[in-house]
């Protein structure tokens, strides 16, 4: 049950071609999902792309597509943000590599629905390593070599239920909340070094890791999509040209925001429909 139930995507590329000829983008989780998505278009925009993660083998997708479609460069890393020395190993290889890390984009995390009473403390402090620990690590480690090699861009994944909340998911709801705050923390102290941190807050989009853990059934998925406004789950290709714009030059006075892309997910629910409040269109005239 992954979204797919909803018509493919069209493609609205705004973003001109070769724009990230040049330079290299370290994308955290880069080879499935929403990671995927992005290492994809910052490649096909020309950038040599860095995949680091736990497991190569989720990596060879984006390595076979990215043959095919003739990547400036496409490197896969093993590395497990939750480990401060696996990621300084990572960056140190990038780097030594590329000789400089452009673009980050902390897409990494992990999640499942487990009610507050139910989450064993590990659950807890496990989602946090990932996704608050290991973005700061891997912000930390990849922030020092930009400041020396004269700026970039850091783009954070966080979810809208970072300012909301959103019972069943307190662990990913706190690690969201602080990559947000981290991200206009680390925008105002870096900005000196010219490098430029923000965030995106997608609401639900199509995508198999979060679709097995979030919304496992046809039903469940049918339950998200309702409480969607706009009728249907996002992309992850329409959220990662999002990634992309406040990664690129085209964006190079906004630091230090984040930027919700959710179908309306978070907009009030009516009291009432409209139409069931006896509310009718007034006749045109
Ligand atoms: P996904 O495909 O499951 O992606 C998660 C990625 O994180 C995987 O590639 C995984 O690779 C990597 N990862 C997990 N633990 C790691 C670790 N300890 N160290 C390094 N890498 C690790 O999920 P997705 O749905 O595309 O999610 C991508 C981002 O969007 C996440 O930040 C998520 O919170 C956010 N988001 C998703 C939704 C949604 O509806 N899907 C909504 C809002 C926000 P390995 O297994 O190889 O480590």
């Amino acid at each position: 049950m992954d979204g797919t139930a909803d018509p493919p995507a069209p493609s609205h590329p705004m973003l001109p071609e070769g724009l990230f000829k040049g330079r290299t983008a370290f994308v955290t989780g880069g080879g499935t999902g929403l990671g995927l998505a992005v290492s994809m278009r910052l490649g096909r925009l020309g950038a040599n792309i860095v995949c680091a993660s736990r497991d190569p083998a989720h990596h060879d997708r984006l390595l076979d597509l990215g043959t095919e479609e003739g990547f400036a460069a496409v490197v896969s890393l093993k590395m497990d943000q939750r480990e401060p020395d696996q990621v300084r190993e990572a960056v140190e290889a990038a780097c030594a590599k590329f000789g400089s890390i452009d673009v980050l984009v902390n897409n990494a995390a992990g999640n499942f629905i487990r009610p507050a009473f139910a989450l064993a403390p590990r659950g807890f402090r496990t989602v946090i390593d990932i996704g608050l620990n290991g973005v700061f690590y891997v912000s930390r480690e990849v922030g020092r070599r930009m400041r020396k090699t004269g700026g970039g861009a850091i783009v954070n994944i966080s979810a809208p239920y970072a300012s909301t909340g959103k019972p069943g998911v307190v662990h990913s709801a706190c690690a969201k909340a602080g990559v947000e705050a981290m991200t206009k923390t680390l925008a105002a102290e870096w900005a000196p070094f010219r490098i430029r941190v923000n965030a995106v807050s997608p609401g639900p989009f199509v995508s198999r890791g979060a679709a097995d853990r979030l919304w496992p059934t046809r039903e469940l998925e049918e339950t998200v999509r309702a409480q969607i406004p706009l009728g249907r789950f996002g992309r992850a290709e329409e959220i990662a040209e999002l990634v992309c714009l406040l990664a690129s030059p085209c964006a190079e006075w906004i630091t230090g925001s984040v930027l919700l892309a959710d179908g309306g997910w978070t907009l009030p629910v009516p009291l009432v429909a409209p139409e069931s409040a006896g509310v009718r269109r007034k006749r045109p005239t």
